[in-house]
């Protein structure tokens, strides 16, 4: 056992790390590159743990320093994950006061920041010159999609750690070896998730995880007129809004209660019955949660559109490996179609259309994303997609 094993398919990144944490190639900060679900916020906890594993073999997984670190509550380590759209200045100030502690106990203190690509132009100026001098025993390790998401400034600082996407053989394996999944469904959920690890899990562990990409994939068949276009346009962002709501009401609503527990009715009941002095305490605590409420719903409001747009752009994601499957059956292209449960119907479409209709479906598929990465309104972008792909 190792902290390494949960990266799959990724050898020559694990020996690297291996040897860093035991003293090669050491340096201050370090780029975890990769596409999504690639396993970048899991190397690079894996490596925070190996950096601070007590045993001879660096990253044992089992002694105080691994387990901790792998647990999230290692004092020394500290992980940043942006919820929102963008990590601002005043975040990043924090962050970097933080980080100039020198460890408590571990060799290293270690800070993690997930989604790095969303410290905005401020924020990276401000990380860029703690990176530039360092304190000494701080390490930054970056996670992004691809090292052209950070200024040039800061990736010219860093050692960059490219992960691959993990070969789907792998992906089916781990499911087999690691979650017990039966070897139809592992070999399945590998293949319909396309080297997203993550994804694959959810899709042969969770079966209410299997309904939204279904709901997607059936969108092709359904373009039979421009009113048809618009009904699925609709019914998509409207799944795609639940799902996402799904995700974050929880999640607020525990915020808002710790935040009132904090303020709220601790507050009213300090000033009351103290007279003057315990009244203006009152009026400043409330000013203060007033303050802390408003700040919050900031947040949340934030992390609700990221979370809409995560989960919108999954579902073009499943979009485009349709006509991606398709496209390889129309060029005979050798290589296996992700959608083996929706074979025939993927045969059908490859003999009615040109390989030339599946590229610009796809082509529309993508400067969709783009625009909706660009904030473009949700509804109109889908509209006008499907029309498209109606068209070929
Ligand atoms: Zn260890």
């Amino acid at each position: 056992m190792s902290v390494f094993d949960e990266l799959i398919g990724q050898q020559r990144v694990v020996e690297l790390l291996r040897e860093a944490a035991g003293g090669v190639g050491m340096t201050h900060a370090w780029l975890f590159t990769g596409p999504p679900g690639s396993g970048r916020s899991i190397a690079a906890r894996a490596f925070a743990a190996a950096l601070q594993c007590t045993s001879a073999e660096p990253g044992c997984g089992v002694c105080p320093g691994c387990h901790t670190v792998l647990a999230g509550t290692h004092a020394d380590v500290e992980f940043v994950r942006p919820q929102g759209l963008s990590v601002g200045v005043k975040e990043a100030r924090e962050l970097v006061a933080r980080a100039a502690l020198a460890p408590s106990g571990g060799r290293w203190h270690v800070m993690v920041v997930e989604d790095a690509d969303r410290l905005t132009e401020g924020a990276a100026n401000v990380l860029l010159k703690a990176i530039e001098e360092p304190a000494a025993r701080t390490l930054w390790l970056l996670c992004v999609p691809s090292a052209e998401d950070l200024v040039v400034t800061i990736r010219s600082r860093c050692r960059v750690v490219a992960l691959r996407t993990p070969p789907t053989d792998a992906v089916a394996a781990m499911l087999q070896s690691r979650d017990g999944v039966d070897p139809t469904m592992a070999r399945f959920a590998a293949q319909a998730a396309a080297g997203h690890v993550g994804r694959a899990r959810r899709l042969a562990t969770d079966k209410a995880a299997r309904g939204p990409r279904a709901a997607v994939l059936a969108i092709p068949s359904k373009l039979s007129d421009v009113g048809a276009c618009l009904a699925a346009a609709d019914e998509l962002v409207k799944a795609v809004n639940a799902e996402a709501a799904e995700l974050t009401t929880e999640l607020d609503e525990a915020e808002a209660a710790s935040l009132k527990e904090a303020f709220g009715e601790g507050a009213s009941v300090t000033g009351a019955g103290r007279g003057q002095g315990g009244a203006a305490i009152t009026r400043g605590a409330s000013r203060a949660a007033a303050s802390a409420l408003k700040e919050l719903e900031g947040r949340q409001k934030s992390r609700a559109t990221r979370t809409t747009r995560d989960a919108l752009d999954r579902a073009l994601t499943d979009l485009a490996g349709f006509y991606r499957d398709v496209l390889v059956l129309q060029l005979n292209a050798g290589v296996g179609i992700s959608s083996t449960d929706r074979e025939a119907e993927l045969r059908q479409l490859a003999a009615r259309t040109t390989a030339e209709s599946s590229l610009r479906r796809l082509d529309a598929i993508l400067a969709c994303r783009e625009l909706l990465d660009a904030n473009a309104n949700p509804l109109l972008a889908v509209e006008s997609l499907l029309l498209q792909l109606r068209a070929g």
